[in-house]
């Protein structure tokens, strides 16, 4: 997701999302006390955390992966609460940041960390040089965003996310050795062109960042496109007998993976313009529409479909 989708109208941030908050699954996990109250932290096996941002719209998931001799910090979230201070009581090992894509609510603390490994794509060429401007950040705190009191010491008006250094460019099947665990980058373009989701084969999870995750998915943010989501999503089934569970990086973990058949199926639907129920909205003069349906919806350009 974005910070941009703030000032759409009302196809993207129904009011009072929050009420239907916790979410099923987070009752079945364990949850672990930490000395910051802007995140929810749950453990998801001996070496894996889910860091969650409830009470901001975005619901944004950031995870640490341990390995036997290392750890990676993937995304550094929306930079509201202090992820680095956070990661630092969960592990003791080495870690360094690797982000799944350069949107604003993944790379937010990102310049607090020396090591910051990033998908070799456009967009994260430009984001490392850029950061995100206050009037980027500003809107995901704006009115109906957030339904708790904000970190002390959080100034909105100053908040910005600074450019930062990506140590490393990640290629398309590169791996992660964390020791005893690996992780292999999956490029899947779609919702940004510098999307890389995690394979864990061990553990039997892929990290899907923003390709996937029960809510609202976008292919109309910059870098997005619906063809190549469709491709993204080809290639995720194709590798089914990998993995078991899905690690989204927005709402909720652990989700099984067969629903990424029904999102391609949908996908590939609207695409064709068969798909005739939607909600319309409009972002920077271009109208999007919204196609709704039981766990996830998928919201894109007006453009992008030929019908
Ligand atoms: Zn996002």
């Amino acid at each position: 997701m974005s910070a941009k989708t703030a000032k759409e109208e009302n196809i993207i941030v129904p009011k009072g999302w929050w009420e239907s908050l916790p979410r099923k699954v987070y009752s079945t996990l364990e949850r672990v006390k930490t000395s910051q109250p802007w995140f929810e932290v749950y453990k998801l096996n001996a070496k894996t955390w889910a860091i969650y941002e409830p009470y901001q719209f975005e619901e944004t998931l950031s995870y640490l992966v341990e390995g036997d001799k290392k750890a990676i910090l993937i995304d550094t979230g929306d930079g509201i609460g202090d992820i680095k201070k956070l990661a630092e009581e969960l592990t003791k090992m080495p870690f360094w940041v690797v982000n799944t894509h350069t949107h604003v609510d993944h790379v937010a603390q990102d310049y607090m960390f020396k090591e910051v490994w990033c998908y070799d794509g456009p967009m994260a060429h430009e984001t490392e040089k850029t950061g995100y401007p206050n009037r980027k950040t500003a809107p995901m705190v704006g009115p109906g965003m957030t339904w708790k009191p904000l970190p002390k010491g959080f100034d909105a008006k100053k908040w910005v996310v600074p450019p930062y250094k990506v140590t490393h460019w990640m290629k398309d099947g590169e791996v992660i050795d964390l020791g005893g665990r690996k992780l292999e980058i999956i490029y899947t373009p779609g919702h940004s062109n510098d999307h890389a989701a995690l394979l864990d084969r061990k553990n039997r999870w892929l990290w899907t960042g923003d390709i996937f995750y029960t809510g609202g998915i976008y292919t109309y943010l910059p870098g997005g496109d619906l063809d190549q989501f469709i491709k993204s999503y080809e290639r995720m089934i194709k590798l089914f007998p990998e993995y078991d569970y899905l690690m989204p990086s927005h709402n909720e973990p652990m989700v099984p993976k067969e629903v990424l058949t029904t999102v391609l199926e949908k996908a590939k639907s609207i695409r064709a313009g068969k798909e005739k129920k939607y909600t319309e909205g409009m972002d920077g003069g271009e109208k999007i529409r919204r196609y709704q349906y039981d766990n996830f919806a998928i919201v894109c350009f007006e453009k992008q479909i030929k019908d």
